[in-house]
């Protein structure tokens, strides 16, 4: 490890914030030193706001069904292959039940943006949820909706969303998406949420086809100034039905390191250990905890359609990110000093 990299770590760790150059000095120069020291500093400022303590999320797959047409995206409308599904109000308030009866106390809606879940519908399943359980948090991941859409879904009573920003480059957003779809959007519709009130979250894929390291800088930056409450941070992986079935995907080293750079650009961050990370590594969960994560999304979609939300290749989802393998997940964050814990798991302000 270089002088100027222990400096910038240092700097990073006091003042949560570096210039985009530096953000590239970081990821350019990174070797086992400097991966080793970020991972530690990244513990120690997590442990002073959350202790020791993983919070989950009981993550239900609504539907596949979507209107666009993201490249990258496995469940993308033009995917011909996809057996589509689409989970009803009751299969929905079912997956609650159960996960309610396993410990869970945040439920994930998360869904490709398909026309059914109306604000309409969606309202009504998010009042019905905090009806019966009014001590859990109800996060949504639904895309891109309005911001008279966000409001209503906020007076009905979600407390979350999940919109990843996927890249802060509008060009290189330009080439992850139709051109129907714009960054400028994106961005406003993450300012619409986080005015409401929502606890938001943004995000992005690591290693991207056409990522370079300014574009990873850039998000790194985004992070600092939106200041989200939670942050999404996964491996790209390639799907066999989209155009880029032949690239490269993301390593689980990188989207690791750049975890322990989110922790300590927002120490009090939400910062789950996604399941592109679990998959892509059969340690990659534990790693993601051990470099700064503290929260895992369990997958608690009926078993019958969860082979069918594949947004990318061997999305893993009956092992321990099971909702019902929930002990087995357990012992395996207990072996490594973490205790999975049953409770809302909000965002601490500072
Ligand atoms: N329709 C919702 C939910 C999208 S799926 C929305 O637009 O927000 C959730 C996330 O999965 C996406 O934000 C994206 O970052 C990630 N994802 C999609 N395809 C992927 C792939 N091939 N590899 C890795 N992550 C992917």
């Amino acid at each position: 490890m270089t002088e100027k990299m222990k400096t910038l770590i240092e700097k990073l760790e006091k003042e949560h914030s570096l210039s985009l150059e530096e953000y590239e000095y970081l990821i350019d120069n990174r070797d086992e030193e400097s991966r080793s020291l970020l991972r530690e500093k990244a513990d120690k400022v997590r442990r002073s706001f959350y202790g020791n303590k993983v919070f989950i999320r009981g993550l239900i797959e609504i539907s596949n069904i979507c209107k666009n047409d993201c490249l990258y995206c496995g469940i993308r409308k033009g995917n011909r292959n996809c057996q589509r599904y689409r989970l009803s109000e009751d299969d929905i308030l079912e997956c609650c039940k159960e996960g309610y009866g396993l410990g869970f106390r945040t439920f994930v809606m998360q869904g490709g943006e398909d026309g059914f879940f109306s604000d309409e519908v969606m309202c009504g399943i998010v009042r019905k949820i905090k009806e019966k359980y009014p001590d859990c948090a109800v996060t949504l991941s639904l895309g891109e909706r309005s911001e008279e859409s966000y409001r209503k879904l906020f007076e009905a009573g979600a407390d979350r969303y999940l919109l990843r920003h996927e890249t802060a480059d509008k060009e290189h957003y330009g080439k992850l998406h139709p051109k129907e779809l714009s960054w400028e959007k994106r961005m406003e519709c993450l300012k619409s949420l986080k005015t409401i009130g929502f606890q938001t979250g943004c995000g992005f894929m690591v290693g991207s086809p056409y990522q370079t390291t300014a574009h990873l800088a850039k998000d790194l930056k985004f992070v600092e100034e939106f200041s989200p409450e939670m942050c999404g941070i996964g491996p790209f992986i390639p799907h066999n039905e989209t155009i880029f079935r032949d690239e490269k995907a993301g390593t689980c080293e990188l989207t690791c390191y750049l975890l322990s750079i989110v922790r300590l650009i927002k120490p009090n961050i939400l910062l789950p250990s996604t399941t592109a990370l679990g998959t892509i590594d059969k340690e990659g969960r534990e790693k993601g905890i051990l470099s700064g994560g503290n929260v895992v999304m369990p997958n608690l979609s009926p078993l019958s359609v969860r082979k069918k939300y594949m947004l990318y290749e061997g999305k893993i989802s009956t092992d321990e990110e099971a909702a019902e393998n929930l002990m087995k997940l357990k012992e395996k964050i207990r072996a490594i000093g973490f205790e999975v814990v049953t409770e809302r798991g909000d965002f601490i302000k500072v």
